[in-house]
């Protein structure tokens, strides 16, 4: 496990004198040589789920309620049970999903079909309304991950912003509409159904580049996935900052930057880009 701070630094003497962010930051002392990107970050851009909204804290609760509510699914002995067989399910059908081998409407059945398999009762109709009910639920316990709405305030008040998300077009359009922070500031927001490509797809990346009308090295890339998100943004000559609770010693330094709260990205990791 990882412990204490987290930053990748990059010690390179190249940074060091071509990168303006740190000689107005830092003392040159050679002990303090802290610059964790390959070049100045101009353009900052956030995932959504799990990153700045807490997507599975309202799985789990919309879950809770189906379980309370749905007679079939008293078949899984708790909520805990029913909720750790849809995620493992989910996140398969997502990786299926965002590899264009099913379209949308049957990821959204899909996963419910696989989840009553598990306890014997095949039946498409209870899988169909199972996925409406789903997102219905889903959709009233949306949050903001604790201290993501003031860090992402802070940062679009000093660098420009966007937001570049995998998930269904229609539901990512109503949480950037209803937390309107995300949409007061982000200059660029790119839905990976918009654009007919996802994540880790180079070409929504290279999209997302060109919308923010800056180089990909001066991106920084804020996410949560490992796939979808570090793989991807670096992929496409981005830098990245990975949100991260439990990091392997092997997975420390795979992102320019890991953190584990937001706390910890605002003083350990945005003093490094923000000016
Ligand atoms: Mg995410």
């Amino acid at each position: 496990m990882c412990t204490g701070k987290r930053i990748c630094f990059v010690r390179s003497v190249d940074i060091l004198i071509t990168s303006p962010v740190l000689v107005s930051t830092f003392d040159l002392s050679p002990d303090i040589p802290l610059y964790p990107f390959s070049s100045p970050i101009s353009f900052v851009y956030f995932d959504l789920d799990d990153t700045l909204l807490d997507h599975r804290g309202a799985e789990k609760k919309a879950l809770l309620e189906l379980h309370q509510t749905v007679p079939e699914l008293k078949l899984f002995e708790t909520p805990e049970q029913l909720q750790s067989v849809y995620h493992t399910i989910n996140t398969k059908v997502w990786v299926q999903y965002s590899d264009a081998e099913i379209d949308k409407a049957t990821a959204r059945v899909l996963r419910f079909s696989r989840l009553l398999r598990e306890i014997d009762i095949t039946d498409e109709a209870l899988s169909s309304d199972l996925g409406q009910r789903y997102l219905d639920t889903y959709a009233e316990h949306w949050s903001w991950k604790t201290g993501a709405r003031d860090a992402f305030v802070r940062i679009a008040d000093r660098l420009d912003v966007g937001i570049l998300t995998n998930g269904f077009a229609e539901v990512q359009r109503q949480k950037i509409e209803q937390f309107s922070e995300l949409g007061h500031h982000a200059s660029c927001t790119v839905i990976g159904e918009d654009t007919g490509f996802m994540k880790p797809d180079i070409r929504i990346f290279e999209f997302a580049t060109q919308k923010a009308g800056v180089n990909a090295e001066e991106i920084l890339y804020v996410g949560d996935s490992l796939r979808s998100d570090v793989r991807g943004g670096q992929n496409a000559g981005w830098n990245v900052a990975w949100l991260a609770d439990n990091l392997g010693p092997t997975e420390c330094d795979i992102a320019e930057a890991t953190f584990a709260t937001w706390d910890e990205f605002e003083s350990d990791i945005a003093p490094h880009f923000v000016r």
